[in-house]
């Protein structure tokens, strides 16, 4: 059989395959430590259940505009403007279905044939494939790890072209829970614009932040002066990770309102709009915010303790393997190349003979653009961590 030209690169998300065959295995009777998948294992805070269970009660059960519900697109827009420290137009709001939507709709609105877009490597596994679903070319930096992977405009000024026309990143990263400072930010955004190079900047992880006790948000690019960053820019956020909504599949871009009429026709082609529900869901969020961000608090408290859980059993049981200290997200990026053997010789079979072995379901690196690393999400239990971690450390600490 045979596709067309969309689709003759793509390969279907690494993360979603990992956790989907960790799932089957478990269904089948095996014994499996699932550390795959990057989803928070809370349950939605209640109120915001509350309230999309009685909007399906109230009959909000029909379409909304494409680009959300004006009352939602102001709810975010005012968050976002207190974080600005300026009035930010609601018109420049998408609400879409899951961050990854707002993702595909800047790409495919800003790239196309002929485009370079720069990538952040280790980058999340679907950037890439959503600028070649764009039909535009990746181009995959790598920042240096002694920096922990955060990029310079030094590293990106050496892989410019005349045909560059984008930069993606992620703050907090996935994969590596590296956080760039105000400062970082700024000199990378102002590359960008000195170069007139579009900025998709993915902050989904941006609450989930430990640099200080009292739970402040991971700096963003809103809070850079207006003159640093300029207009070329798309912010992508969502619901899934900061509010535990994974399975709603609720995100938003902002951006300059005449680029968010783009997104939204492509929206409104793609998909006619994100869930009603939950919308009406996030729209609660977003109202009662004291609410949210005590529920957020939590539940970084609970990602910032188990963090430091990881890092300490790593320290001990498995000595030899060095990792990034994250600073946000909840993914231990670990470096793996030192176990490679002449049968393991990739993050691949590295991830597959820690599943056979230890029933333990890892991410490859490969997914992310460096096959000598894996990832482990520490969205889970204390207590399934620690167990996970012990059973890696009872294999690889007799190699
Ligand atoms: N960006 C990053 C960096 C992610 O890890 C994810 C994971 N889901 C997404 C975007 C997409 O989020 P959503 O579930 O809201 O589509
Ligand atoms: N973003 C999460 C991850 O990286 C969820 C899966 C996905 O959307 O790729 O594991």
């Amino acid at each position: 059989m045979s596709f067309s030209a969309n689709v003759e690169k793509i390969k279907p998300s690494a993360t979603m395959a990992v956790s989907a065959l960790a799932k089957r295995l478990r269904a089948e009777g095996r014994d499996v430590v699932d550390l795959s998948a990057g989803e928070p294992d809370f349950e939605t805070p209640g109120f915001i259940s509350d309230a999309a269970i009685d909007g399906i009660h109230k009959g909000r059960t029909r379409y909304t505009p494409p680009a959300g519900m004006p009352e939602l697109r102001r709810a975010i827009a005012r968050a976002l403007s207190e974080r600005a420290g300026r009035d930010l137009d609601w018109e420049g709001v998408v609400v879409t279905s899951g961050a990854k939507q707002a993702l595909f709709n800047a790409n495919f609105c800003l790239f196309g044939p002929g485009d370079e877009v720069l990538i952040g490597a280790p980058y999340w596994t679907s950037y890439p494939e959503i600028v070649t679903l764009a039909r535009a070319t990746p181009v995959p930096v790598m920042g240096s790890e002694v920096r922990d992977f955060r990029l310079t405009p030094d590293d990106l000024e050496r892989v410019w072209t005349p045909k560059t026309r984008g930069l993606i990143y992620s703050s907090p990263s996935n994969p590596t829970g590296s956080v760039y400072s105000q400062d970082e930010l700024r000199s990378m955004i102002e590359w960008a614009h000195e170069r007139d190079v579009w900025v998709i900047a993915d902050e989904i992880y941006r609450c989930i932040s430990f640099g200080d006790d009292q739970g402040t948000p991971a700096p963003g690019i809103l809070e850079l002066p207006p003159g640093s960053l300029g207009p070329k820019f798309v912010l992508v956020d969502g619901a899934s990770k900061a509010f535990a909504m994974t399975g709603w599949r609720l995100g938003f871009s902002y951006c300059d309102p005449v680029v968010a009429k783009e997104l939204g026709a492509v929206q409104s082609h793609v998909s006619s709009n994100a869930s009603t529900l939950s919308q009406v869901g996030v729209l609660a969020a977003f109202t009662d915010l004291e609410r949210t961000n005590t529920a957020v608090k939590e539940m970084v408290v609970a990602f910032s303790r188990r963090r430091d859980l990881v890092t300490r059993l790593f320290d001990e049981l498995l000595p030899a393997f060095t990792y990034v200290k994250p600073m946000g997200a909840f993914y231990l990026f670990f470096r793996v190349d030192s176990a490679f053997t002449d049968e393991i010789h990739s993050s691949a079979k590295f991830c597959s003979w820690m599943l056979e072995e230890t029933g333990v379901a890892l991410v490859p690196g490969s997914a992310f653009g460096d096959d000598r690393w894996v990832r482990m999400s520490y969205a889970a239990a204390d207590a399934v961590l620690e167990d996970g971690i012990r059973r890696l450390a009872g294999v690889l600490a007799r190699q």
